[in-house]
């Protein structure tokens, strides 16, 4: 009953008329990429998850998996599905040539990232987590560890983890105690419980390379004293000793200490595991610098932060193409005009104002993360210049954007999810027709990955105020030249006066948060999820301005004109909502701190 079609046209759109990433990607020496083969490989992956993975979707939430004995078999299709990935390479492509990849620009996975979510959220993490490590293990492993685990973990013959929780330590992670003990031979032995680790057990490949943060006996106390070590399930069969030099992949049949003592039960995801693993005395190398632990898996963290925010998107894209298939279909009441359908009993429900404003909310919200995850992707590629300034850039920006793009697509992906629920009426809350699922699937996207409060808190306390200022600079040039070049143009004040008007209130407020924070860190945390929606309805204005920028440019073509139409939306119902937002963040924290504790 789902319906979905891939969104390449909106891709095409964002890569060549908005950004040109061909540009770009030729100055990062991508010098053979062309339109054409951009769109070949989208839609060649994008095949692979709207013909093999969506059809699994369903399957997946109503069979769920089976735990027996240690072991996750995931359910009817999905091993198959997953090897099909492998062989075809999709899960390779940005990684690098010796590794089997194609070293593709991410701003191309990151659109696929947004189908293959759209098509099965709990089969999609894996590859996800797999890169995370792979990037992990090639930047920060020593070279035998690059070589025994870099092509597997990019193709995904054998799949990742990231184990950071334990059960008393979730956002705070200062207080994990699993322990990492140095062996003379140069490996560890890692001992500890973590749990709701994602993909920590299952049948998709043979071998599942955990990264597991620990701390080393004498460590600093805190977040200082963590280290990262990479923690196999099943250790090479040659490996008799600590050294990691010349593994083969031969794999020794014996489990390396990592058990899986159960998995989760939970609202959706019903094929994704959620393991408890426990690590007995397991070997494990060490992966970077001791002690460093924490910020080598902020690297991975960030990197599915901004995966986690498509996600949001994934899902929410989905569901309003749901919505609208079915509300294109669904015939209730009458145009408050007159009737428009005399042959029918009843009009379609697109007549009324407030089905449109639902739908449209979808629609605008889902094409302006679209567009931000574009822009993020191309930032992601500009890591890698040669040039010093460049590369300084796009780090700050990414600094800032990372938790914006996490929690503000999650939070409006599940407004949308639900949004979308609320057009099909009942039939939205009945299994058949698919949106329940993606409602419950994608809830899980604010509280993973670090929860949105603490998004917030990082974006509020952490990211505008870094090297003293410097990450929020890098954004308000580009904003104010932007807004400079289209002062002067009548067909933009309609979008450019919003905008401007937005930015100078960020400015206010960011004075107003560092400066009241300065002295009382309650009235920064009090305001800070508001701040940081009131920042991503900037960064979603910015980029509905400079869409429209383009689209005022094509008079004749329908499919600018629909985008100018999204601009309006947007910039009309949606962007107001920053009025609000300040006046919570203006109210500060003391009716939430004065509050009785005793008659919460
Ligand atoms: C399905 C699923 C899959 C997961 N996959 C993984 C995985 O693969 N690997 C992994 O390591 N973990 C994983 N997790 C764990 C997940 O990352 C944590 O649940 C999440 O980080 C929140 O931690 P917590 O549940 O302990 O909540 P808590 O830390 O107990 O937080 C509870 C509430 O308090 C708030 N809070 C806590 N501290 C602060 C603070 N200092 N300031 C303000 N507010 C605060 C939080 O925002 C939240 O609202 C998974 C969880 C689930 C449910």
């Amino acid at each position: 009953m789902v319906v979905y079609k891939a969104p390449y046209d909106e891709y095409e759109f964002l890569f060549h008329e908005v950004f040109d990433v061909l540009d770009l990607a030729k100055r990062l020496g991508h010098e053979d990429l062309d339109r054409d083969f951009i769109r070949m490989v989208m839609e060649g992956w994008g095949n692979y998850c709207t013909e093999v993975l969506l059809p699994l979707n369903e399957v997946g939430d109503r069979e769920g998996l089976v735990f027996e004995s240690g072991e996750v078999t995931m359910p009817s299709g999905f091993v198959d599905a997953w090897k099909e990935g492998v062989e075809a390479g999709w899960f390779a492509t940005t990684c690098r040539p010796e590794h089997g990849g194609m070293a593709l620009p991410q701003f191309v996975r990151n659109g696929v990232d947004e189908i293959a979510i759209s098509a099965n959220m709990s089969l999609s993490v894996v590859p996800a987590l797999g890169l995370g490590v792979y990037e992990l293990v090639t930047n920060h492993g020593v070279q035998e560890l690059i070589d025994h685990y870099g092509e597997y973990l990019a193709n995904g013959h054998w799949c990742g983890t990231m184990c950071l929780t334990e059960p008393h330590a979730g956002t705070d992670l200062g207080i994990i105690r699993t322990k990492a003990v140095p062996q003379d031979d140069g490996s560890y032995r890692v001992t500890g419980t973590k749990i709701f680790i994602t993909a920590g057990e299952h049948d998709l490949s043979e071998n599942i390379v955990h990264m597991v943060l620990a701390k080393t006996p004498g460590a600093p106390e805190g977040t200082k004293g963590i280290s990262l070590f990479i923690v196999p399930k099943l250790l090479p069969k040659d490996w008799k000793s600590g050294s990691v030099e010349g593994l083969s992949r031969e794999l020794s049949d014996a489990r390396n200490g990592v058990t899986c003592s159960g998995i989760e039960e939970k609202m959706g995801l019903h094929a994704s595991p959620t393991c408890v693993l426990n690590f007995d005395d397991s070997v494990g190398w060490l992966v970077g610098e001791l002690n460093s632990g924490m910020s080598l898996m902020f690297e991975m963290m960030n990197r599915e932060r901004l995966a986690t925010g498509m996600m949001g998107l994934g899902l929410g894209e989905i569901a309003y193409q749901n919505a609208l298939a079915w509300a294109r279909e669904r015939r209730q009441g009458r145009d408050l005009k007159g009737i428009r359908d005399p042959s029918q009993a009843a009009d379609n429900i697109l007549v009324h104002p407030d089905v449109r404003r639902m739908l449209l909310t979808a629609k605008v919200n889902n094409e302006g993360c679209r567009a931000l995850g574009v822009w993020v992707g191309t930032l992601l590629d500009q890591l890698h210049s040669d040039e010093d300034e460049t590369r300084e850039r796009a780090e700050a920006l990414i600094a800032l954007l990372t938790p914006v793009v996490k929690a503000h697509f999650t939070d409006l992906g599940c407004e949308t999810t639900s949004t979308c629920m609320q057009v099909m009426g009942g039939a939205g809350y009945c299994s058949e027709y698919g949106v329940e699922q993606f409602y419950r699937d994608v809830r899980i996207s604010k509280i993973w990955e670090g929860t949105n409060g603490i998004q917030a808190l990082d974006l509020a306390g952490r990211k505008i105020t870094q090297d003293l200022g410097r990450n929020l600079r890098y954004l308000m040039w580009p904003l104010a030249e932007f807004i400079e070049e289209n002062r002067d143009i009548p067909e933009m004040a309609e979008f450019n006066k919003p905008l401007h008007k937005g930015v100078r209130g960020l400015q206010q407020l960011t004075l107003l948060m560092i400066s009241q924070g300065m002295g009382n860190p309650h009235f920064l945390a009090a305001g800070a999820t508001d701040y940081c929606r009131y920042f991503g309805n900037i960064m979603l204005a910015y980029m509905w301005a400079r869409m429209a920028r383009v689209c005022l440019e094509h008079p004749d073509s329908d499919f600018h004109q629909a985008k100018l139409a999204s601009a309006r939306v947007f910039f009309s119902r949606i962007y107001p909502e920053t009025i609000s937002l300040g006046a919570n963040i203006q109210a500060g924290h003391k009716d939430l701190m004065n509050y009785p504790e005793a008659m919460m």
